[in-house]
């Protein structure tokens, strides 16, 4: 999960992490309000799940509560990546002398957290490792609780020699790795960590991704998950993998691989998939409605395809899933459905009795049907 700048302005400030005070605004007439409070130049930013905000346009100055007003307005319309802007952080805006790059996050292929660190900072980090990788310090860590000052110092100062700066760089560091722990965080990341002219480090831009599986042991950010949509949070807490997309096909399969090896199958005979749904491992029947329910609320939805390999998964268990769902409200669009492995023969006897389904024997098969019965390959 992903939380706003301002949400991890928050926790680094909670770690000692130095961040200008800020405030949050859904209108523009409260950004104008937030401006005067502060007085002077602000930074009016939209707070959107994506980085490059300063690129679309998303991260304005300005001199004063008329100007935030009107970049509110602007930022507030935008589209962002397919991130609509809500919400607008109003900052006092920092002089900058100069813009570094800190993060810590996993290096799979080490299997080990790592620190990241630049003297490009303000710039997206990887054109500067595409372009300039011989900029980009790495450092990895042990366990918590093992990383040294001297080391903090030693990495801040490849960065920035200066003995005026880097120790309070060392300090930011030493902050952050202790926050990437705290927090289970994937990710942590200062970009830019900005220099003032009068010499200090100010943390401009914050980003923390968590690791979702850790969220039942942080319930203070857990309560940061607020743009989720109303279906998302229902699929989550059935223990549903939801993903809305663009397409007509509903899908519903268990097992992350075969949901993949599904859509790739659709667009392969030239269908789109609505959304990716894998209902897991445990099949109880109510984990089917729930599915079938999210997915009926998509308006674009023109057909159903199951995709169920029966393992843990208990084939009979999804067909019983199915008719219930099937009794319980009223399914406007065709059902195709291709169950195979554990109980499949208890599976086909239920599914033969339920009006409104039809079976497939393979994937091919049901793909290729599901496609027809959504309105045929795209041209
Ligand atoms: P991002 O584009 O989504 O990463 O958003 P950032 O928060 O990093 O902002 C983009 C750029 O705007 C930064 O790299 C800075 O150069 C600039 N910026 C952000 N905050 C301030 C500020 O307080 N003062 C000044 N002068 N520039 C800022
Ligand atoms: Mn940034």
């Amino acid at each position: 999960m992903n939380i706003h700048e301002y949400q991890a302005k928050e926790v680094f400030a909670g770690y000692g992490i130095p961040v200008l005070p800020g405030k949050v605004a859904t209108t523009p007439d409260e950004a104008a309000r937030i401006a005067a409070e502060l007085g002077g130049t602000v930074v009016v930013k939209a707070q959107v799940h994506t980085g490059g905000r300063g690129k679309a346009g998303g991260v304005k100055l300005a001199s004063g509560p008329e100007e935030a007003r009107r970049h509110a307005e602007t930022i507030l319309a935008l589209d962002i990546k397919g991130h609509p802007v809500r919400k607008v952080l109003i900052v006092p805006a920092a002089e900058i002398a100069k813009e570094y790059y800190l993060a810590v996050t996993l290096d799979r292929a080490a299997k080990r957290p790592v620190i990241i660190a630049s003297a490009s900072g303000g710039m997206d980090i990887e054109e500067v490792a595409r372009r300039t990788p011989e900029k980009i310090h790495r450092f990895h860590l042990d366990g918590p609780g093992t990383f040294r000052s001297y080391q903090a110092r030693q990495v801040a100062a490849k960065i920035e020699p200066r003995r005026s700066v880097f120790p309070k760089m060392a300090t930011v560091l030493e902050r952050l790795v202790e926050a990437y722990w705290a927090t289970d965080a994937s990710l942590v990341e200062i970009n830019p960590l900005a220099l003032t002219p009068g010499g200090d480090v100010l943390a401009l831009d914050a980003k923390i991704s968590i690791d979702d599986n850790a969220m039942y042991r942080q319930p203070r950010l857990a309560a940061f998950r607020e743009d989720e949509s109303e279906h998302a949070r229902i699929a989550r807490e059935t223990g549903l993998s939801y993903v809305p997309l663009e397409g007509t096909i509903g899908c519903v399969v268990n097992g992350a691989g075969l949901a993949m090896a599904t859509m790739d199958l659709i667009k392969h005979y030239g269908g789109e998939p609505a959304n990716f749904l894998d209902i897991g491992g445990s099949s109880n029947p109510e984990k089917v409605t729930t599915a079938m329910r999210i997915i009926l609320a998509d308006p674009e939805v023109k057909a159903i395809l199951f995709n169920i390999f029966g393992g843990i998964t208990r084939c009979d268990d999804v067909a019983r899933g199915i008719v219930l769902a099937l009794e319980g409200f009223s399914i406007q669009v065709p059902v195709v459905v291709r169950l195979t492995g554990t109980n499949e023969e208890a599976a086909k006897a239920i599914l033969a009795q339920a009006k409104g389904v039809e079976p497939a024997d393979t994937m091919d098969a049901a793909v290729k049907l599901v496609i027809a019965r959504a309105g045929g390959p795209r041209a």
